[in-house]
């Protein structure tokens, strides 16, 4: 079986117009200037897609339910469930690491599976309730973080043996296979092909010509859905969303919002992010200290994840957007290879941006479970908010640079 007729595509990455046809079942096609995925045929995508989603929300309501994982401190035992987490961090007047908890690892990535359901499912929904729900998954994808909170649990837990010993309840394996399950649909799910549904990509038939690039043939690419429209379209015929064919102005954006960061990244790494108290007396740690601590203490791979993570992957990831500012605007001989390795770059950076997030549901699982009044108690300190601002802005700015800019030569930037 293959996917679909000839058909053309604009590469979001390069702006490459390429003809499509004939992608065999379980194969992508990929841009041969910049190897960004293009599309992809997925056997049975629907019916794969929903299955997989309908798992991993079944997987959710059981992990929600019951207690996910205890401690035993000098013979005290506590537990709690996956909702006392947000509840905790509420009560301790951190309601906006709370709220980030709730949306990130909960609600985002519950209502995309829902979104995953309804449209492979044989509803018969109308194209405006398709395109509707279609848009509100792309805004929500980038802010899933449902794996990123399950590699943050098992962090802590290497924290957590030094205050007593841990254990796991079915409920934690019920979220790990939530996290598997909704992996899998994400991978499946193909909203080009939903889009196809809505209206074919056919707004610009007959002008099109593969091999070129698109701002050369006044095409440009809509934001929302990827179809290929005439430049002076205002509003995606498809989607109804306006989109330009060039973002130039976001640049601005995207280096305002670096400045801030690099702003806020000074109180988030100089105030503590944790205060631990014990028999009433309490003393605060920062991402550093915490480091330091897992170092002296052995644990060697644990203290690199969260340096790498917490440390070094926030301010590298202000420097590679700076870069690619500077390259995008100011370097006037671009070659293929050198635009291929800032195009690497920008993934990069597009993948590794939420990851900064760990240390955050670090502080979150334990300051949830280490509450022994009588003896010790960990709690949230101010840093964590900072730093939680910090991953969050850094996020929105790699998403405001358009890589189309990149690969944009000298003369092509008169054109807008
Ligand atoms: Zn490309
Ligand atoms: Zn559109």
């Amino acid at each position: 079986m293959t996917i679909d007729k000839q058909h053309y595509v604009l590469c979001s990455h390069c702006d490459l117009v390429i003809e499509l046809s004939n992608i065999a079942v379980g194969h992508k096609a990929v841009c041969p200037r910049c190897n960004t995925t293009l599309a992809k045929n997925n056997s049975n995508m629907k019916f794969n897609a929903a299955m997989y989603a309908a798992c991993s929300l079944i997987m959710i309501i059981v992990g929600c339910g019951f207690l996910f994982i205890d401690i035993r401190i000098v013979g005290n035992f506590i537990g709690i469930s996956l909702l006392d987490i947000p509840k905790t961090l509420f009560f301790d007047k951190y309601r906006y690491i709370s709220a980030l908890f709730i949306l990130f690892v909960l609600l985002f990535p519950i209502l995309n599976l829902l979104i995953i359901i309804l449209l492979c499912s044989k509803l018969p929904l109308t194209k405006y309730r398709k395109r509707d729900l279609l848009i509100v998954y792309e805004k929500f994808q980038h802010w899933c973080m449902p794996e990123i909170f399950l590699t943050g649990i098992l962090v802590s837990f290497v924290k957590l043996m030094s205050y007593g010993s841990i254990g796991v309840t079915s409920t934690f394996w019920a979220f790990c296979l939530f996290v598997f399950f909704y992996i899998k649909s994400l991978v499946i799910f193909s909203p080009e092909t939903i889009w196809s549904e809505i209206h074919r990509n056919n707004f610009a038939q007959g002008i099109l010509q593969a091999g070129k690039t698109g701002i050369c043939q006044n095409l440009k690419l809509c934001s929302c859905c990827e179809a290929i429209l005439p430049k002076h379209y205002i509003k995606c015929p498809r989607c109804k969303q306006k989109s330009k064919i060039r973002e130039r102005d976001k640049i601005q954006w995207t280096i305002a919002l670096l400045v801030t960061s690099l702003i806020l990244y000074i109180p988030a790494n100089l105030f503590g992010i944790m205060i631990t108290v014990v028999f009433g007396s309490p003393s605060s740690s920062t991402i550093m200290d915490g480091v330091i601590y897992m170092w002296q203490a052995g644990d060697v791979p644990v203290a690199l994840v969260i340096f790498i993570a917490s440390v070094a992957i926030p301010i590298l990831k202000i420097i590679s957007l700076s870069w690619l500012c500077y390259f995008a605007l100011a370097v006037k001989r671009k070659n293929n290879h050198n635009c291929l390795k800032m195009k690497k770059l920008y993934t990069a950076v597009e993948f590794i941006g939420k990851w900064s997030m760990i240390d955050i549901f670090v502080v979150s699982v334990i300051c949830s479970l280490v509450r022994n009044q009588q003896m010790m108690g960990v709690y949230p300190d101010i840093g964590v908010t900072f730093f939680a601002t910090v991953v969050i802005i850094t996020m929105i700015a790699s998403q405001k640079f358009d890589p189309r800019l990149i690969w944009d030569l000298p003369q092509n930037k008169k054109i807008d």
